[in-house]
C-alpha cells in the first residue's frame, strides 16, 4: 500500500493505478463503517484510494476541529489490511495553501437541517470534495447513507459540475445496540453512551410505524422525538422528515422520506437517519 501527501506524489502514484479507480474519501479515526465503504470500492473497483483529511473548512469555529480523533498508524494498518492500493493524507497546506479563494457552494440542498445547524459546513465539504474528485479522478466515490445530507450535496455538486464519477452510497453501520458508528462515538461518556440508543430507537419504530401504514409526517417526527424525550440527557437540535431528493420539509401524508435527527448528549454533537 502506497501513502503519499503531496499532490505530486498522488498524481505519480494515481496514474500507476490501473482503472477503474474507487475513492473512499474519510476523515480518518477510521470504523468499521469506514471499511465497508473500502469493501464494497474493493469489490467493485480494480483499484482503491483512501484519503485522509479532517478537513478544517467544514467546521465551524466553535466545532470540535482541535479535539477531532486522529490515528494514522491505526488507520494505515487497517487500510493495509482491507487491500487499498494507494492513501492520500493530504496536509491542509496541500489542500489550502496560503492565497487559496475557490470555493463550492451547493445552494439549495445545503440549506436545511444540518446546513441551517452548521453554517459553511457544506461549502467546505463540497468544496473538499471537489478537490479530491480532480486530484484523485476516480471513476467511482464511495460515501456512507450515515451522512444523508452530505450524499445529496455530493450527488448535486457532481452532476452541476459535470464529474464523470458514479456516486455509491452504502448503508450505515451500527453498533450492535443500534448507534450508528462514528469516529465521535469516542467523545461519549460511560453515562452518555447508554443514552445514546435513543436516537436509532426512534428511528427503528418510526420505520416500524411507517411500515404499518402510518404515513403522517408529523406524526412520524413524533415518534422519534417521544423517543428522544425518554432521555433527559438528549437535547434535540432537529427531527426532520424531508423529501429524499430535495430536503424539503414535508408535511401531511408521505410515500417516500429521510428521517433525519442531530443531537447533543453532553459535548458530543450525534447525526443519524432513516429512509422510509
Ligand atoms: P467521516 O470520516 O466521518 O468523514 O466519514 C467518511 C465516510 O464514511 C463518509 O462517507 C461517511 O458517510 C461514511 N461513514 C461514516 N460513518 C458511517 C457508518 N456508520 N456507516 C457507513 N458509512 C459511514
Amino acid at each position: 500500500m502506497n501513502v503519499v501527501v503531496t499532490l505530486d506524489e498522488l498524481r505519480l502514484a494515481r496514474s500507476k493505478l490501473i482503472e477503474p479507480i474507487g475513492l473512499v474519501p474519510t476523515m480518518g479515526f477510521l470504523h468499521d463503517g469506514h471499511l465497508s465503504l473500502v469493501r464494497q470500492a474493493r469489490l467493485e473497483c480494480t483499484s482503491v484510494v483512501v484519503s485522509i483529511f479532517v478537513n478544517p473548512t467544514q467546521f465551524g469555529p466553535h466545532e470540535d476541529l482541535d479535539k477531532y480523533p486522529r490515528d494514522l498508524q491505526r488507520d494505515l494498518n487497517l487500510l493495509a489490511s482491507a487491500g487499498v492500493d494507494l492513501v492520500w493524507t493530504p496536509t491542509n497546506e496541500v489542500m489550502y495553501p496560503s492565497g487559496y479563494q475557490t470555493w463550492v457552494n451547493v445552494e439549495e440542498v445545503s440549506k436545511p437541517m444540518e446546513g441551517a445547524m452548521r453554517p459553511g459546513h457544506f461549502r467546505g465539504v463540497a468544496t473538499v470534495v471537489a478537490k479530491l474528485f480532480n486530484a484523485v479522478q476516480p471513476q467511482r466515490a464511495y460515501f456512507g447513507q450515515k451522512d444523508a445530507q452530505q450524499v445529496v450535496v455530493i450527488r448535486q455538486m457532481s452532476r452541476d459540475l459535470d464529474f464523470p464519477i458514479e456516486i455509491a452510497v452504502c448503508p450505515t453501520m451500527r453498533e450492535p445496540d443500534g448507534l450508528a458508528m462514528s469516529s465521535r462515538n469516542v467523545y461519549l461518556s460511560s453515562d452518555e453512551r447508554p443514552a445514546a440508543v435513543v436516537l436509532s430507537r426512534g428511528l427503528f419504530l418510526a420505520k416500524a410505524a411507517f411500515e404499518a401504514g402510518e404515513r403522517d409526517a408529523n406524526h412520524l417526527r413524533k415518534v422519534v422525538l417521544d423517543s428522544l424525550a425518554t432521555e433527559p440527557s438528549v437535547k434535540v437540535q432537529y427531527v426532520s422528515c424531508a423529501h429524499p431528493d430535495t430536503l424539503q420539509e414535508l408535511e401531511g401524508l408521505v410515500n417516500q422520506a429521510l428521517l433525519s435527527l442531530a443531537v447533543t448528549i453532553g459535548k458530543t454533537r450525534l447525526i443519524d437517519n432513516i429512509l422510509l
